[in-house]
C-alpha cells in the first residue's frame, strides 16, 4: 500500500492516461539556447525515467517579437522541428510524455520589438512595447497556433499555451495593461477574447487528440488584478474553447509578492486552485512550493486540485516520483526553493542546475560512473563541500570515511536553517543525514583528524569550511560584541537595539532572526499572507490587500563600509524579498561607513574618506556578520607533513562561499577521484 494513494493514481485525459498526478512544471534552463539537442534530451529523459507523469518545457516563443528576450528558442524552422524530435523520441523512449509550453512574453519582452495590448512599459523592463493594431493580433493567434501545430509535428503530446504570470495573454486579461477601447479591451468579454481566441485555434490546429494546458493566472497580485469571477469566466470559458487541463499561474513577475521563494510556505496557494474546483470540469492543476510527496499528497487529499504541479523539484531530484512510488520518498533530494542555482542563473543568463544537485542540466557532462581502482579516501569536514564530495565519491565505489569534529553533520547549514524563512534548510540537513547512512561511508563524528590519522588514505580530502573574519574595530569598556554564529545558534542574548556590521548575506539573514518576533510566518501561510497582503481575489481584485507585518522585535541597523545600497549583491530573484522584508521591519541601512569603535552605548562612525559626520549607532549589542576567512590550518599541515590534499568548499575559498559552489565543488572533486 503506497503512502501516496492520491499522487499516485493515474489521470484519465480521455485519448491518453496519465500514470500519476505530477507535472512538471515549466522551467526556463536556458538548455535550449546552447542548441546541443543531446543534452537537452537527456535532460527530459532523464525525468521520464524517473517517473513524472507529465513534462512542460521551458517557454518557446510562438514568433521572434514574443520571445523571452532576442534570439529565444522557437519552431521557427523544418530544421527546429527536426531538433525537438530528438528530444521528444528520447523522452518517449524513456517511457514519459512531454508538453512543449508557447510562451508569448508580450511587454516581458526583453528587447525593442516587443508588443502588447496597449503601449505601457513594464516596471521590470527598460522597453516600451508597441500597441498591437487588429492585424498584428490576428498574426500573433496565428503564430501561437501554429506554434502548436509545430509541436504536434516535433512529437510533442502536447501544449501548455502559457496565460498567466503577467505575459502577453494576461496582458489583455487586465485595465492595468490593456487600455484598448476595440473588440479586445473594455468589458471583460472583450479582455479575454484573445486568450480565449487562442485555444480555440490552438486546439483546431493540433487536433483533438493532443493535451493542451492553459496555465491560468489565478491570483495575479498586481493592482488591478483580476477579480474572482473574471478568474472563473474565463476557466469556463477556455475549458469551451478545447482546454483540456487547467494549470494554475500565481502573481505577475512585477507583483511585489513573493510566490515561490523559500520563505513562502509550502502549498501558500493550494487554497486558490481550490477555489476552482467544481467551477469546470476538465482536471485543474495546482503549484507553487509543493516540494515534498508528502505535501503534494496533502493538497491532492484535501481536493485542492487534480494533479500538482512541481518544477524546481525535478531539478533536485529527477528520481523524485520514482522514489516515492517505491518507499524510497527520504531520499529525494530536496528542493529548499533558494533560487540560487536555477532561477538566479537563469535570469543572468547562465545554464539553469540546482544547488543540492549540481548535475541538473548538466546530465551529460557530470555522470557519476563506476570507478576501475577504488580507493580509501578520507574527506575531513561535514559541511555542504564535504557531505557532497563524500556521497560522490562513494557512489563512484570508493571506500570513503568522514570525519566531523563536532558532533552534527551539516556546517553553515546548521546556522542558516535557524534563519526565520530558512526553515527548508532542515530538509536538506536531514537528506544529507539519510544519504550519509545509506551509503558505504565511514562517518566519525566528533573526531577531529589530524596527519597520523589520514597518513593511511589514498587521497584526503579538506573541506574545513571558514572562520569568521575579525573586523579588528577598536572596543572600549562596556562593549557587548558577538559573532553571528553564537547569535544564530542561541548561545548570546542579544539586546532590544542591535548594530549588524556586514550586510552580506550573512548580515542580512542575521538581521531577519533578530526582527523576528512570533514564530517565522514561512511556517503558518495565514501569517505569511497577513505578512504581504494576500487576499481573497473574491474580496479584492487581483488577491492583493494591505500588509500587515508584525512589528520589529528590536531596532536594528545594518551597515556596511561600500558606498551603495545595502544588499545589492544578494540574489538576483530573491534580494528584493529580504530588503523588503527588513524595510517591512524598520531595519535601518547604512553603507559607506567607517566603523571608529564600539563602546556601551553602541557603535561608532564616521562616513566616507574623510571620516566625517561622527556619528553614534546606539546598540546594545554589536553583530559582527564581516565576512569569512578559509580554515586551512589542516591543509597547511598536511602539505608540511608532504601530503598533498584536495582542498574544496570554504578552506579553499571563502570569498562568497556560499552552499551552492560547496556542493558543486565537492560533487565534482568526488565524480574525479
Ligand atoms: P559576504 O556576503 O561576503 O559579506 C561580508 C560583509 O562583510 C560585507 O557586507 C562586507 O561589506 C563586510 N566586510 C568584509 N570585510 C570586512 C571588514 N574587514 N570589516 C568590516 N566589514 C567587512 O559574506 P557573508 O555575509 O559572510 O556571507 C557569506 C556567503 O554566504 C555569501 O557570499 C553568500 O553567498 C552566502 N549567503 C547568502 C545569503 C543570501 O543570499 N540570503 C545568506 C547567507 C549566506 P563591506 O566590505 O562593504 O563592509
Ligand atoms: Fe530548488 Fe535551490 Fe535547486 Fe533551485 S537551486 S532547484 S530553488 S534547491
Amino acid at each position: 500500500m503506497t503512502r501516496y494513494p492520491h499522487l499516485l493514481r493515474p489521470l484519465d485525459l480521455g485519448h491518453v492516461t496519465l500514470p500519476n498526478r505530477v507535472l512538471m512544471g515549466s522551467m526556463h534552463t536556458n538548455l535550449e539556447e546552447t542548441r546541443d539537442w543531446n543534452r537537452v534530451a537527456e535532460f527530459y529523459a532523464t525525468r521520464a525515467r524517473g517517473g513524472v507523469g507529465l513534462m512542460v518545457t521551458g517557454g518557446m516563443a510562438p514568433n521572434r517579437e514574443g520571445g523571452v528576450f532576442p534570439g529565444a528558442a522557437g519552431l521557427f524552422t523544418p530544421e527546429d522541428i527536426a531538433n525537438q524530435r530528438i528530444v521528444t523520441d528520447r523522452v518517449h523512449e524513456a517511457g514519459g510524455r512531454i508538453a512543449m509550453q508557447i510562451l508569448h512574453a508580450g511587454r516581458y519582452a526583453y528587447g525593442p520589438d516587443c508588443v502588447a495590448p496597449s503601449p505601457i512599459r513594464s516596471p521590470i523592463s527598460p522597453f516600451p512595447p508597441k500597441e498591437l493594431d487588429e492585424a498584428g493580433i490576428e498574426k500573433q493567434i496565428a503564430d501561437i497556433a501554429t506554434a502548436a501545430a509545430r509541436a504536434r509535428e516535433a512529437g510533442y503530446d502536447g501544449v501548455e499555451v502559457m496565460g498567466s504570470e503577467g505575459y502577453f495573454l494576461n496582458q489583455f486579461l487586465v485595465t492595468r495593461t490593456n487600455r484598448r477601447t476595440d473588440r479586445w479591451g473594455g468589458a471583460y468579454e472583450n479582455r479575454m477574447r484573445l486568450p480565449v481566441e487562442v485555444v480555440r485555434r490552438v486546439r483546431a490546429a493540433a487536433g483533438a487528440d493532443f493535451i493542451l494546458i492553459y496555465r491560468l493566472s489565478m491570483i495575479d497580485l498586481v493592482p488591478e488584478g483580476s477579480s474572482w469571477d473574471e478568474v472563473v469566466t474565463l476557466a469556463r470559458a477556455v475549458e469551451a474553447a478545447g482546454a483540456s487541463i487547467i494549470n494554475t499561474g500565481i502573481g505577475w513577475h512585477e507583483a511585489r509578492v513573493p510566490t515561490i521563494a523559500t520563505s513562502v510556505p509550502r502549498a501558500a496557494f493550494a487554497w486558490v486552485t481550490r477555489k476552482l474546483m467544481g467551477q469546470v470540469a476538465i482536471p485543474l492543476v495546482t503549484s507553487n512550493r509543493i516540494n515534498t510527496p508528502e505535501v503534494a499528497e496533502r493538497v491532492l487529499a484535501d481536493g485542492c486540485a487534480d494533479m500538482v504541479s512541481m518544477a524546481r523539484p525535478f531539478l533536485a531530484d529527477p528520481d523524485f516520483v520514482r522514489k516515492a512510488a517505491t518507499g524510497r520518498a527520504d531520499e529525494i533530494a530536496p528542493c529548499i526553493a533558494c533560487n540560487q542555482a536555477c532561477l538566479d542563473h537563469t535570469f543572468s543568463g547562465r545554464i539553469s542546475t540546482c544547488l543540492v544537485n549540481p548535475r541538473a542540466a548538466h546530465e551529460t557532462e557530470l555522470a557519476i560512473g563506476q570507478t576501475e581502482t577504488p580507493r580509501r579516501v578520507a574527506v575531513v569536514g561535514a559541511g555542504p563541500a564535504g557531505m557532497a564530495c563524500a556521497l560522490a565519491a562513494a557512489d563512484r565505489g570508493h571506500a570513503v570515511t568522514l570525519f566531523e569534529k563536532s558532533g552534527r553533520i551539516g556546517g553553515q547549514l546548521n546556522l542558516a536553517r535557524r534563519v526565520p524563512g530558512k526553515e527548508e534548510f532542515d530538509l536538506l540537513v536531514e537528506w544529507f543525514t539519510t544519504m550519509l547512512s545509506r551509503k558505504n561511508i565511514d562517518l566519525r563524528l566528533g573526531e577531529e583528524a589530524d596527519t597520523a590519522i589520514l597518513a593511511g588514505f589514498d587521497a584526503v580530502v579538506v573541506a574545513t569550511g571558514v572562520r569568521p573574519r575579525d573586523p579588528a574595530i577598536p572596543q572600549g569598556d562596556g562593549a557587548r560584541v558577538h559573532g553571528y554564529a553564537d547569535v544564530l545558534s542561541g548561545r548570546v542574548t542579544v539586546g532590544r537595539t542591535a548594530a549588524i556590521v556586514g550586510a552580506g548575506g550573512i548580515g542580512f539573514d542575521v538581521a531577519e532572526y533578530l526582527v523576528q518576533n512570533a514564530p517565522s510566518p514561512t511556517l503558518s501561510i495565514d501569517d505569511w499572507r497577513s505578512e504581504w497582503g494576500v487576499a481573497d481575489p473574491a474580496a479584492h481584485r487581483g488577491g492583493l490587500a494591505d500588509a500587515h507585518p508584525e512589528p520589529a522585535a528590536r531596532t536594528v541597523t545594518l551597515l556596511q563600509r561600500k558606498p551603495e545600497k545595502p544588499g545589492r549583491n544578494l540574489g538576483k530573484t530573491t534580494g528584493w524579498i529580504h530588503r523588503a522584508t527588513l524595510a517591512a521591519k524598520g531595519v535601518r541601512m547604512l553603507g559607506g561607513v567607517n566603523y571608529e569603535r564600539i563602546d556601551r552605548e553602541g557603535l561608532h562612525v564616521t562616513f566616507g574618506e574623510a571620516r566625517e559626520n561622527p556619528t553614534l549607532i546606539k546598540a546594545e549589542s554589536v553583530i559582527l556578520c564581516a565576512g569569512q576567512e578559509s580554515e586551512k590550518t589542516l591543509a597547511d599541515t598536511l602539505r608540511a607533513a608532504g601530503v598533498e590534499p584536495h582542498v574544496i568548499g570554504g578552506a579553499d575559498h571563502a570569498a562568497e562561499l556560499d552552499a551552492k559552489r560547496a556542493i558543486d565543488q565537492g560533487t565534482r572533486l568526488g565524480v574525479a577521484l
